[in-house]
């Protein structure tokens, strides 16, 4: 049987990550003042903490009126560019996800390509740029690729992360062409970029929370 996740799981997802993200505040925080402006730890929590007061609200959303809520959430809270970038990345799922009661192993696939897309218009960014980019890019890759061979679901799950942790890392010999790095005299080469780790934090928890609670 593969996973489904409902609106709910979703919301669980939504908890889980700024779990996450709120226990790095010292590491991300020091990511951004190496090639940027210090404040992405704080864009990123204070953005999921919104969201994790909105969840008795959220979870009772179909995903398409739930995604529209989170993007909204994410435009106005967050200051920085992650905020008009994840808020892009919500409202092209959201408009994906119409009439969809559940988010099964292919639609998800589906779900985080249309954020890549949006995200990547939103940014006018592509993979290499040493942005969120590359992580999610190399998420979907992978997923894709998987799909293909049709692979075990738990292993494709793996194997997603394995990819996103990948494309996270690959940030650290990249030269910036976007965001604030791109101002530095080196253009951040020997750093990570703070996105792309906040992103594989994001992945890296969506796949926790579909292994521990979306399989029948
Ligand atoms: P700001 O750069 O406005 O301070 P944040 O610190 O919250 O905003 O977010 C910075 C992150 O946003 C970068 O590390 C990078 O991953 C991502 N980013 C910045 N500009 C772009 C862009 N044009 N396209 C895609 N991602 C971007
Ligand atoms: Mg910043």
């Amino acid at each position: 049987m593969g996973y489904k996740m409902y609106p709910k799981d979703y919301a669980n997802y939504i908890r889980r990550a700024y779990e996450k993200i709120h226990s790095e505040k010292d590491y991300l925080s020091e990511l951004d003042a190496a090639t940027g402006d210090g404040d992405h730890w704080a864009n990123v929590n204070m953005g999921f903490s919104k969201l994790v007061e909105q969840i008795p609200e959220l979870e009772t959303m179909p995903f398409d009126t739930m995604f529209q809520k989170i993007a909204m959430t994410m435009m106005t809270v967050i200051g920085g560019s992650s905020g008009v970038l994840y808020a892009s990345a919500y409202m092209e799922a959201g408009n994906f996800l119409r009439d969809k009661a559940y988010i099964d192993c292919e639609t998800m696939c589906a779900v985080l390509d249309a954020m890549l897309r949006g995200i990547m218009r939103r940014g006018n960014a592509a993979p290499g740029m040493k942005t969120m980019v590359d992580t999610l890019n190399a998420a979907v890759l992978c997923y894709q690729a998987c799909l293909n061979e049709r692979m075990d679901e738990n292993k494709l799950l793996d194997q997603v992360k394995a990819a996103a942790y990948q494309g996270q890392q690959s940030t650290i010999q990249m030269e910036a062409v976007r965001g604030r790095a791109y101002y530095q005299s080196n253009k951040g080469v020997g750093h990570l970029d703070p996105g792309a780790v906040s992103m594989y934090y994001q992945i890296e928890s969506l796949v926790d929370e579909i292994k521990s609670s979306c399989f029948a």
